[in-house]
């Protein structure tokens, strides 16, 4: 037995994994640097990871070092078998893939069909589905969906565009088919985590997604910020004065309705006459910028700049149909929440465009809910419970 008490060993895993997940690889001397833990702390832990196929240590060929000495051995994520089984449930898509604990580069779906229009249609085809996957006992399954998520129930409260999803207990629908533990995600919440390690600086970040509605959330210290209620982020529905526009959250005059795909729509449709498209939203900004455009685009950097100085956060990532438009409206964007952001009167204000990355954003979900609590190097039963014993 570790004379290191098992909350700190397990506290210590965690750091680890953080680490991992910050850097594509890593070898022991430099996570036990950065970590501040000893070699052999550093190195008991690594060899625990190992042996439960979290981690897998990668030889580097010589030459492709740029300090001299031996080649060193590098450790990363593991990149072999499939442990989480990710599915991303939207309104029009269910897509899903079984991947190993590294969190990919690519976004890659093994099954994808039209989502069904009822909970015992959308099990039947998930059953059908996971006969294409290779993976029969998952560490946990990790399910994105749209709405308002009660992540710790796992219940989805609120769903306009996927009512069966508010009274289906997707968890039990979902062990009918793994025997594994169910995480849920919200969309946002997932394409958040999606952009954790993508880049060098996204430990601390907010980011907006403006697509079929306008949402955000807060990534602090490589962490999803949760807060006392089952909604956060909502930026979209805050009232933007002199807009009367009617919302589907029942309110009047939200960012969304201006903001998202359908209110930019909109807005050109009253500025030139029928049949708008977003294609024609995307031409009409290729010249100069229509006065709507502004206006909209300043109402969302108020919001995006408000939830920068009020976390003291210098990122904001923008992703959805936003990063389809041409430069000059993106630019635009770009100028005006750096703007916004008291922070650009001393320094860089980050607003960079993104893809979305869900696959990848739940993957590391997986590993931040389910393999860092996890002693790995205890065999105890509940463990256990938690590994693929192939
Ligand atoms: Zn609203």
């Amino acid at each position: 037995m570790s004379a290191i008490p098992a909350s700190l060993r397990l506290a210590n895993q965690a750091t680890i994994l953080e680490q991992l997940l910050s850097r594509k690889a890593a070898s022991r001397a430099e996570l036990a640097k950065a970590t501040g833990m000893s070699k052999p702390t550093t190195g008991k832990i690594i060899d625990d990871l190992v042996a439960a196929g979290v981690v897998e240590e990668i030889k580097l060929v010589e030459g492709r070092r740029a300090s001299v000495g031996r080649p060193g051995k590098q450790l990363r994520l593991a990149t072999g078998r499939p442990h989480f089984v990710v599915m991303d449930l939207g309104p029009e898509w269910t897509r899903f893939s079984a991947l190993p604990p590294s969190p990919p580069e690519q976004e890659r779906w093994q099954v994808q069909f039209k989502t069904p229009t009822t909970a015992e249609a959308w099990l039947e085809r998930g059953i059908q589905g996971a006969e294409k996957v290779d993976i029969k006992r998952p560490w946990a399954v990790l399910i994105s969906t749209s709405g308002v998520v009660d992540e710790r129930k796992a219940r989805v409260l609120l769903s306009p565009n996927l009512h069966w999803s508010e009274q289906a207990d997707l968890p039990w629908m979902v062990r009918q088919v793994w025997p594994a533990p169910v995480g849920l995600v919200q969309n946002v919440r997932a394409l958040a985590l999606g952009e954790l390690g993508a880049r060098s600086d996204a430990d601390d970040f907010l980011l907006v997604e403006i697509a079929e509605g306008v949402g955000g959330t807060l990534m602090l210290g490589g962490r999803l910020y949760q807060g006392p209620l089952p909604m956060s982020g909502e930026i979209g529905h805050t009232p933007i004065p002199g807009n009367t526009r009617a919302c589907g959250c029942g309110g009047r005059g939200c960012l969304e309705t201006l903001a998202s795909e359908r209110g930019m729509i909109q807005s050109h449709r009253e500025a030139k006459g029928q049949g708008v498209t977003f294609a024609d939203v995307a031409r009409a900004a290729e010249r100069e910028l229509p006065a709507w455009m502004r206006a909209t685009f300043d109402a969302v950097a108020t919001c995006v700049g408000a939830g920068l100085n009020l976390y003291g956060v210098r990122r904001a990532v923008l992703v959805g149909r936003i990063t389809d438009l041409p430069a000059p409206a993106t630019d635009y964007l770009i100028g005006a929440i750096q703007r916004a952001a008291l922070w650009s009167r001393f320094d860089a204000v980050a607003v960079t465009l993104a893809p979305k990355r869900p696959a990848r954003g739940l993957v590391v979900a997986g590993i931040h809910r389910f393999v860092m609590p996890v002693d790995w190097s205890a065999s105890n039963a509940s463990a256990q419970g938690n590994r693929a014993p192939r």
